[in-house]
């Protein structure tokens, strides 16, 4: 990690550079910082005060045409799509390396936008992100096609070639970070981009897109168009230069792209939506002060606002009150609630009023339908100018109830009593969803049955929330279909051409 990713920053010089930040605001089209068409702004907030941060130029479909047709004259050019893969290969690598040396910047930026600890977005996203782009550069001369075994008199070859121009359409809860799972496996293809960030964070990607440009990208290759979905987020949806939509958010919106590439030209679309993932934990569990400590590391990170947020907790009832003692006791330790610009602080506000009201609306729900309320529940009354939400805990919790069922998005944990593996099972699948489910044995043949039986396409055991550049990450059932990170997403963003020779007899 780059010194200036690594050097330490007291909350009072954090708060000066705050003030100090100019970021830009624009749109980031061809090359070039913009200002949109109809010179149309919104509001940027800080979640952790409620106060304006800046204007950022709101872009609309007029924009987007923009953009998509500076992406395909770069894509139609070869500048991109045909630059010899070494090359290719250094300019992400570059990129990678830019995106450490301003991790600072990019993290202050996330942070003032959705409200996560900086030192989360330092220790996490930051590096994350510059890995995933070196991750994807150096798939890029792995990317193979085949000769396949045909009779004598003909000669046939299957090339994998990009798609085109790529739409990434991003959530607010890892700004940077989902950013460059898009992006990454999209431009390492050989594809042109346009990404439009959540319009609840909207900054740190023009400073990628600078970024980009500063590494040697070539004009075009990626564009940023900020703006809200049911425009911006549309219009890039129904396009019909677009080739691929690669959606981060929530199922809801998810089923819409899927809609609006039927509505226009058919283009592929990948979905990463929501979860409700169980972590199960059984009664000969190894370490329960472990598992314990995972559990709430699994619902309130990132202020629980993570697809895979272990957010139904089913416990075997002989330990069933053991693990709630401890749960509660790292509860308390690891997550409190504080300024995100304080590198001690673990837990910042929710992304915006909305959330908060939306998480505080749930926990209304679960009082009244009876599950009981361990701690939390509110908002804490030294943060009341922010959209913080207490971290919450639900215990006899059943898995009729509406906190058993949807996704919350916030820090609330449903403790759900299970008679045993086969309970467990039950419930885990019980569910629209299937992003990640966690299992806690030391029994081998129930890890492994439990592995194969539980409807998620990520399985921990005996962790939570572990993995890296090479593990898929997407779900089953309405958690989406497509992969992000892994060898498999750069294949997801080309298309297989069969070339057939006679070569007469
Ligand atoms: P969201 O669906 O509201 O928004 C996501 C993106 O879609 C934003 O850029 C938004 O502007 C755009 N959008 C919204 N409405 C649109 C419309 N009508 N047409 C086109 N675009 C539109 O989601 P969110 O609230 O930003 O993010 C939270 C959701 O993201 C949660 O459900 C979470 O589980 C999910 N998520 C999933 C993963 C994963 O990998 N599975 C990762 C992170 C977040």
């Amino acid at each position: 990690m780059h010194i200036s990713t690594a050097e330490k920053v007291t909350k009072e010089e954090w708060h000066s550079r705050a003030a100090d930040l100019r970021p830009e605001t624009r749109l980031f089209i061809d090359g070039e910082f913009v200002e949109s068409v109809q010179r149309k702004k919104f509001e940027n907030i800080n979640p952790a005060n409620g106060e304006v941060i800046t204007e950022m130029a709101r872009g609309t479909e007029e924009d987007i045409n923009l953009a998509v047709a500076a992406a395909r004259r770069a894509y139609r050019s070869g500048i991109w799509s045909r630059m010899a893969p070494r090359e290719r290969m250094d300019v992400l690598a570059k990129f990678a390396s830019l995106i450490e040396d301003h991790g600072q910047e990019l993290a202050l930026l996330d942070t003032l936008d959705m409200g996560k600890s900086i030192t989360e977005m330092i220790t996490v996203d930051v590096p994350f992100s510059a890995h995933c782009f070196q991750y994807f550069a150096e798939t890029i001369d792995k990317i193979e096609g085949a000769v396949t075994n045909t009779a004598s008199d003909a000669f046939h070859y299957i090339s994998r070639e990009p798609l085109g121009v790529v739409a990434a359409i991003v959530p607010w809860n890892y700004p940077l970070m989902m950013a460059a799972w898009k992006i990454a496996p999209a431009l390492a293809a050989g594809n042109t981009v346009v990404l439009k960030p959540a319009e609840q964070s909207p900054m740190s990607a023009l400073l990628l897109a600078r970024l980009f440009v500063e590494a040697g990208g070539p004009p075009g290759v990626l564009n940023v168009v900020n703006g809200f979905g049911e425009d911006a987020g549309r219009a890039l949806g129904l396009h019909m230069d677009v080739a691929k939509v690669g959606f981060t958010g929530s199922t809801e919106v998810g089923k819409l792209m899927m809609v609006y590439a039927g509505q226009s030209n058919m283009k592929k679309v990948t979905t990463e939506c929501g979860g409700k993932s169980p972590q199960i934990i059984l009664a000969d569990v190894a370490d329960l002060d472990t598992a314990a400590k995972y559990a709430v590391n699994g619902i309130y990170g990132n202020q629980g606002e993570v697809c895979s947020a272990g957010s139904r907790i089913l416990v075997e009832q002989s330990i069933y009150g053991e693990f709630l003692a401890r749960f509660t006791h790292y509860a308390k330790d690891l997550f409190v609630p504080g300024d995100p610009l304080d590198p001690a602080t673990t837990m910042g506000p929710l992304v915006s009023k909305e959330q908060q009201s939306r998480v505080l609306g749930y926990i209304d729900k679960g009082k009244q339908e009876g599950a009981t309320l361990n701690f939390g529940g509110g908002q804490p009354s030294d943060f009341d100018q922010g959209y913080y939400v207490e971290p919450t805990l639900f215990s006899d919790v059943n898995r009729k109830m509406i906190i058993a069922n949807e996704e919350i998005f916030g820090p609330v944990a449903a403790v759900i009593p299970v008679s045993g593996p086969e309970e467990a099972v039950d419930i885990a699948n019980d569910s629209d969803f299937g992003l990640a489910a966690g299992i806690w044995t030391s029994d081998l043949n129930t890890a492994h049955r439990l592995a194969r039986d539980i409807e998620a396409g990520i399985i921990w055991v005996n962790c939570y929330d572990h993995g890296d550049m090479t593990q898929p990450w997407g779900g089953f059932k309405q958690s989406g279909q497509g992969r992000d990170k892994c060898f498999d997403a750069v294949l997801q963003h080309t298309q297989t051409k069969s070339v057939w020779f006679n070569l007469g007899s």
